[in-house]
């Protein structure tokens, strides 16, 4: 059965639209997060957006190069090597530890695609 949590009016197509929207607000991109990337024993610590943090990365912590290139992540206590093209989203996943909410039943996700695939699955349908 399809909670009409929003408003008992909603038509189906209501629902399914904030279903598509909800996710996207839900993103955690624009909290606020502390980057402890270490460099020569200093922690960062800067603030900043997880949207900014590709770039933070990039300009502020020589994260470049070619994609294949072997990089040690500096994060305070990680330092695992992988390639240069894993980094972000090893940031993301397991030191800023993106997560989307559900909009409905609040569980916590870490793809934007399988939130909304939950929420298709799990609080759609009749
Ligand atoms: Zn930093
Ligand atoms: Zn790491
Ligand atoms: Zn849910």
């Amino acid at each position: 059965m399809a909670q009409r949590i929003y408003n008992k009016d909603f038509s189906d197509a209501d629902i399914a639209k904030l279903c598509e929207l909800a996710p996207i607000a839900n993103a955690p991109q624009h909290r606020p997060y502390v980057c402890l990337w270490v460099t020569s024993d200093v922690v960062c610590n800067l603030h900043f957006q997880a949207s900014e943090f590709p770039e933070h990365l990039r300009s502020d912590h020589g994260v470049v190069g070619p994609e294949r290139a072997p990089f040690v992540c500096s994060w305070f206590g990680c330092f695992n090597e992988m390639q240069k093209e894993s980094i972000i989203r090893h940031v993301n996943e397991q030191h800023l530890e993106l997560r989307y909410e559900c909009p409905i039943c609040h569980e916590r996700f870490t793809r934007a695609h399988t939130v909304q695939k939950h929420v298709s699955e799990r609080h759609q349908g009749s």
